[in-house]
């Protein structure tokens, strides 16, 4: 993946030096939704638009301290990211904010540009308290973008897929959430599901899950690096196929329970997932990407 010098972005923060969250904040019985990438850990698989009332206040792994306030920059010596981790950060964000402003410039609207915060263990959001073990994630409510880097070592150990594509997949993918928040198709998402029943609603789901991954491949498919190269290189693709097929509802099911149960998926298949990424590479146009309304 070619990006080019990554600038320092005013979207982007870096909470990595902090290990944990103070998990006050859930006041008022507000309930976030959030919009990830798998399905959490949490033994709830089959909900991926997850209330985070229901989860997110398990103890949070490891020591971490409790911060008073917990979401102010740290100082950059209080960083955990690797320069390179912050350049492909920094970089799919700037890439994915260039190509989208492009798309809504072009029907005339103004792309409201999404933050990304990258942190570590958990974090305070306006959705709740967000923890690592729910994956990366987007919060509608503050529209940021939410990744403890940790999960990219993950994604190429465990799910063995490694790759600065698969990476930046991962990233352009939270980004499509946020192309949806501001179409409306998270709102309609979610009042379709309180109608419906579990079965029904968790194809509701899918829909705006394989919608996120075939914006993410219209996003690679339209990028270009700062020097004007097209962004994919040779293998690129085949790191994005790798980790759509790691991250399906079907694959993660074997590995966690041995049985593939398909009324509970809630981010498709292994083969709908490629398949929708690959329809966002090979058009290069949201409208292509009708899996949701
Ligand atoms: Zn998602």
């Amino acid at each position: 993946m070619r990006l080019g010098d990554a600038p320092d972005s005013d979207n982007f923060e870096d909470r990595t030096g902090h290990s944990g969250a103070s998990l006050g904040g859930m006041g008022g019985g507000a309930m976030g939704l959030i919009f990830s990438l798998v399905a959490s850990r949490f033994g709830i698989v089959g909900i991926i638009i997850l209330a985070l009332g229901y989860c997110a206040l398990t103890s949070l792994g490891g020591g971490g301290g409790l911060l008073g306030g917990g979401s102010g920059p740290s100082s950059p010596s209080e960083s955990r990211l690797t320069q390179e981790q912050k350049n492909l950060l920094v970089g799919v964000l700037e890439s994915t904010d260039q190509v989208w402003g492009q798309i809504f410039a072009a029907s005339g609207q103004r792309y409201a540009e999404p933050k990304l915060v990258a942190y570590t263990g958990g974090t305070q959001t306006s959705c709740g308290a967000g923890q690592a073990a729910m994956g990366p994630f987007y919060c509608p409510g503050d529209q940021s973008i939410y990744i403890d880097p940790d999960f990219f070592n993950e994604l190429a150990r465990r799910f063995g897929a490694p790759g600065d594509f698969a990476q930046g997949y991962v990233i352009a993918h939270e980004v499509g959430h946020h192309i949806q928040n501001l179409q409306g198709t998270l709102d309609r998402a979610q009042a379709a599901q309180a109608r419906l029943g579990k079965a029904e609603g968790n194809q509701v789901q899918v829909g705006v899950e394989l919608q996120a991954d075939c914006y993410a491949g219209v996003w690679a498919a339209i990028a270009k690096s700062a020097d004007g190269q097209p962004l994919l290189e040779p293998g690129d693709i085949e790191e994005g196929m790798r980790a759509a097929e790691a991250i399906g509802d079907d694959m993660l099911q074997k590995q966690s329970q041995g049985v593939v149960v398909p009324e509970s998926f809630t981010h498709g298949s292994s083969a709908q997932r490629m398949e929708a990424l690959r329809r966002g590479l090979q058009s290069g146009n949201p409208a292509s990407c009708n899996y949701a309304r």
